[in-house]
């Protein structure tokens, strides 16, 4: 959780999940100006700087293992936590 806390520290005060996400997407897109958002996706699945868990369980595809990260939601006080399918081929994301 650390690492989390460190990654999500270049967020702006104001952020939400989404700006949350941008901002940690914002480095791979230079890298590959070419990419589909969808890529983008998969790559923040398999972020090495995100925890991993295998308590969870994706609801689109099933798939037994999620990174995982805490962010401030817009409009609650408390740090929300969120999942991303670990599977390449879903990237599905949800909150706890
Ligand atoms: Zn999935």
């Amino acid at each position: 959780m650390v690492k989390a806390t460190k990654l999500l520290a270049f967020v702006p005060t104001a952020g939400s999940l989404e700006i949350a996400t941008d901002t940690c997407v914002y480095k791979r897109v230079i890298r590959k100006p070419g990419g589909e958002p969808k890529d983008v996706l998969k790559d923040a699945a398999t972020d090495p700087s995100l925890p991993r868990t295998r308590s969870v369980r994706c609801y689109n595809c099933n798939h037994p293992e999620a990174a995982f990260f805490q962010a401030p939601t817009k409009g609650e006080q408390a740090m929300t936590l969120y999942f991303i399918c670990c599977n390449p081929s879903c990237g599905h994301r949800w909150r706890d």
